[in-house]
């Protein structure tokens, strides 16, 4: 179909890049699972050479996402990291990057130990105000980074606000949009230059697929994006794409009962006597709800909570008790899980960094599935007890 952007959401979801088979009609795009295509001649072929290159599964699904972001182009690689590290090898030494303080643990894990010693310069900064980015731009700032909702701490980021400091300094910026999804949240009609994804998240959506993502309308920027890809070689498989194609489709409908679900499982949670703070961008108390209602369609199901008393065991009782919710990284996926930060995804972060943005040793991150949510809080209720 027409990437035609007034198409609604659902509809672009289940059809956006996907065009029957030219040579049987199949509905469904088929895996292209070959590394080489044969030319008739030298340099007569059609369009496609090599499959890190070109691939026809990987088109139909960089389309997709393009058309879901209301972007011109999309790029897919082979995890979400892959894709961070396509933006970053856009700069050189001596540039610098003004990034939030609250990142998923992998994203400070490649800024501090692989980039760094490449002469790029990374400042960690809180961002729930914006201006605050100002007073870190020099010279040779070159992109600002951030996350929001950020992870695990559900802070909210105004999009708007920093795309109007990025573009009065002339820097690009990047937003990692894995928590909101297109569905709740476009950054690139916020201001945002490129954005990005998890695809292992949300997108693909039923926790069997790692894979990243970029999304941006700029011709130029696309085309360095598209060299480094293909120059890097960090590229998904035909399978993958596929199964993200297939995941995509219903896309909406587990957003509108994730968001569903979290609201339920946000309000039972803040109302139990033993939980001290839950962290969800939907309650009118969270700081930046105003920002979060002006720059998304809906809250999402990631929640984080911490007990009263920060008692990590209490934690880790609570979480071996758990039967619906699974003890696993990773997020976004159809079923219900459970995430120790501290310990799990943002291992890599030291605690004095931790406790610096209130990331505590008891707290508790929930990826809310889309089961029925009356179990999900009888899970939380036997095992908070
Ligand atoms: C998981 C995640 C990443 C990294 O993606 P991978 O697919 O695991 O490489 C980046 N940002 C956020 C917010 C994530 O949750």
């Amino acid at each position: 179909m027409e990437n035609n952007s007034n198409t609604r959401f659902g509809t672009k979801a289940v059809h956006a890049g996907v065009k029957p088979d030219p040579t049987t009609g199949a509905i469904m795009t088929p895996i292209y699972q070959t590394s080489t295509y044969v030319q008739r001649s030298p340099g007569d072929h059609k369009g496609f050479e090599y499959s890190r290159t070109q691939n026809p599964t990987r088109f139909a699904l960089q389309d997709s996402i393009a058309a879901l972001e209301n972007a011109k182009y999309g790029l897919c690689f082979g995890s979400g990291l892959a894709a961070i590290d396509a933006v970053i090898k856009l700069l050189k030494p001596g540039d610098e990057v003004i990034t939030g303080d609250d990142l998923y643990g992998g994203t400070y894990r490649i800024f501090t130990k692989i980039f760094a010693k490449y002469g790029i310069k990374f400042h960690f900064i809180s961002m729930e105000d914006v201006t605050n980015i100002e007073n870190y731009i020099n010279t040779n700032t070159k992109l600002i980074w951030i996350e929001t909702p950020t992870n695990p701490m559900m802070n909210i980021i105004d999009i708007r606000g920093a795309a109007a400091i990025a573009q009065a300094h002339k820097i690009l910026l990047g937003v990692d949009n894995t928590f909101a999804t297109p569905y709740l949240q476009n950054p690139l009609d916020l201001g945002a230059d490129i954005v990005m994804h998890s695809v292992t998240k949300y997108l693909g959506g039923h926790s069997d697929v790692v894979m990243g993502a970029l999304a941006l309308n700029n011709d130029k920027l696309a085309a360095e994006l598209a060299f480094i890809q293909n120059s890097c070689g960090a590229v998904c498989g035909p399978q993958d794409a596929f199964l993200v194609l297939r995941g995509i489709k219903t896309l909406h409908l587990r957003m509108q009962r994730h968001c569903e679900n979290g609201e339920k499982v946000a309000n039972y949670l803040a109302n139990h006597p033993k939980v001290g703070k839950v962290y969800w961008p939907g309650f009118e108390t969270h700081p930046n709800h105003e920002i979060a209602k002006s720059q998304m369609r809906g809250f999402g199901g990631m929640i984080s909570f911490v007990f009263k008393e920060d008692d990590m065991q209490q934690s880790f009782r609570v979480m071996e008790k758990f039967k619906h919710f699974a003890l696993a990284e990773s997020l976004g996926g159809v079923e219900s899980l459970a995430n120790h930060p501290a310990t799990m995804t943002h291992g890599a972060i030291p605690r004095e960094e931790r406790m610096k943005v209130g990331l505590l040793d008891s707290l508790i991150r929930l990826s809310v599935g889309i089961e029925d949510v009356e179990d999900l809080i009888e899970d939380l209720r036997q095992a908070i007890g």
